[in-house]
């Protein structure tokens, strides 16, 4: 049996950059969730990664939304309402 959720540490670390950033899509971002969930070396990173990230927005002031992020957010948002709806 093969597990498909078996992704390894590099795997994660080249990816935590663009996780770290929420531009992943769904299910890469939650192989790298669970993955984190029972590796401490990437959680680690990835707790390094979101403090470095909260400081940076901290020292800038906020920005809008990309508008490529409010449509993925929208269309995210109309899937939802089209999955209670049915
Ligand atoms: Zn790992």
């Amino acid at each position: 049996m093969v597990d498909a959720d078996q992704i390894v540490c590099a795997d994660v670390m080249t990816r935590m950059d663009l996780f770290l950033d929420h531009e992943l899509d769904d299910v890469a971002a939650q192989e790298i969730r669970r993955h984190l969930g029972r590796c401490q070396t990437c959680s680690g990173e990835a707790e390094v990664g979101t403090a470095i990230r909260q400081a940076i927005k901290r020292s800038h002031h906020p920005e809008p939304a990309p508008p490529a992020l409010l449509e993925r957010v929208g269309s995210w948002l109309r899937d939802q309402q089209l999955r209670s709806a049915s």
